[in-house]
């Protein structure tokens, strides 16, 4: 598939990052156009990948914002976003839109940002093209505390409901012990991008070259047309560089044992891949429609492996709508899978989040209800004999 890519607030624009990283660093061409969107001048200035001229500070002139960032507050996000719409909509002016098969919108949700702006965007973006706009969200961590769960309870509402199909990913569920909060961050936006651009960039390479197990841009719009929110699980080996002269020196039974084994494997890592952490938990069986793509050189694809995983994956999903295809990658010294669990509905962390929202929202309102009783409390004499001036 051929991305246009665009990250909004820090998260967001860290993971994108981190996806042209990847891409590079593996020789694929999935994000043509990259585009970076902030409140706060300084995380513009991190990423490493976005050329300069794909950097957009909104919000320099708003009374709170002014290139500082909004604090937190997701409302100040959307409404930055609003008032500056002709120069989000400008930006886009530049982006080829037939070059490229989707759009993907990256923000993290329990901030102010990602949360208010990114969801402003995607309505835009979906008024200017017929192209499906896919969004990726990054879930709060349980320990944040309330606000990021308020936020992104609310933010995923919008997202839901404004794009073609919503990616995952879920903090709590990624944090391991033993790493400050932005070592942690690093290696989940490493994890995140891996799993996405394994995804998505599959279908992308030259027609010439692809084999009749290849996957298409159009099998994987296919599994995300069905909306919702979506996971992704990954498991990737090691493979030795093939030596196309190797079978010839073994007996038939001897290579049938290998083709054996050779199954086995791929099947392995399917299961790997699902029952290992997926970006968000869900219940597999809840998925509508699922999609397994094994990238990595074309003589490690045993095709009886890809038969048997995806019946495998079709009785673990209850679903008959399960794809599988190849994205050869010769030369590559790993094979991944990496597979697409479709429109789950049944993510208990969401539920989760949407309760400690709940909570955190009647606490917000009773301190603001008993806060403005102690000011007028405060400002008011005993007897109430005084009278403000204007
Ligand atoms: P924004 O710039 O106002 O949108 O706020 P941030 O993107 O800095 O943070 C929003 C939320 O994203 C936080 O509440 C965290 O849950 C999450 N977050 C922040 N940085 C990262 C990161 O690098 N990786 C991941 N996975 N999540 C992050």
């Amino acid at each position: 598939m051929k991305l246009a890519t665009i990250g909004v607030g820090n998260a967001g624009s860290k993971v994108i990052d981190r996806m042209v990283e990847f891409e590079q660093a593996t020789g694929r061409d999935l994000c043509r156009h990259t585009l970076v969107i902030n409140t706060a001048r300084t995380d513009l200035a991190k990423p490493e990948h976005v050329p300069e001229d794909r950097r957009l500070l909104i919000g320099e002139t708003h009374k709170k914002a002014k290139g500082h960032g909004v604090g937190g507050d997701a409302a100040i996000g959307a409404e930055v976003a609003k008032t500056e719409i002709d120069e989000i909509r400008r930006i886009f002016d530049d982006v080829e839109i037939h070059e490229v098969d989707a759009i993907l919108v990256a923000a993290g949700l329990g901030g102010g940002t990602g949360s208010g702006a990114a969801p402003v965007v995607i309505e835009e973006l979906q008024k200017m093209y017929d192209e499906p706009v896919y969004g990726l969200g990054m879930l709060p961590g349980k320990y944040e505390g309330g606000r990021p769960a308020l936020n992104s309870a609310r933010s995923l509402q919008s997202f839901v409901n404004k794009v073609d199909n919503f990616i995952a990913f879920d903090n709590d569920a990624w944090r391991s012990r033993g790493q400050t909060i932005e070592e942690g961050y690093e290696e989940m936006n490493r994890e995140l991008a891996t799993r996405i651009v394994t995804l998505l960039a599959a279908g992308e390479v030259d027609e010439s070259e692809v084999g009749e197990n290849a996957m298409d841009s159009s099998d994987i719009m296919r599994t995300m047309e069905v909306g919702g929110v979506s996971s992704i699980g990954y498991a990737s080996t090691d493979v030795d560089t093939p030596d196309d002269g190797l079978l010839s020196r073994f007996s038939d039974e001897e290579v049938s044992d290998m083709e054996s084994t050779d199954a086995a494997k791929i099947k392995g890592l399917v299961r790997r891949a699902v029952n290992s952490r997926l970006t968000v938990p869900c219940d597999v069986a809840s998925a509508e429609r699922a999609l397994i793509i094994f990238a990595g050189p074309p003589s490690e694809i045993s095709r009886k492996g890809v038969e048997s995983a995806r019946d495998w994956l079709e009785q673990e999903t209850e679903t008959v709508d399960v794809l599988a295809g190849d994205d050869p990658r010769t030369g590559s010294d790993t094979l991944a899978a990496v597979v697409l669990l479709s429109n789950v509905t049944d993510t208990p962390r969401i539920k989760e989040i949407q309760d400690q929202a709940v909570d955190a929202q009647d606490t917000i309102q009773q301190q603001e209800a008993v806060r403005e009783e102690e000011i007028e409390s405060l400002i008011t004499d005993d007897n109430n004999d005084l009278d403000p001036i204007v």
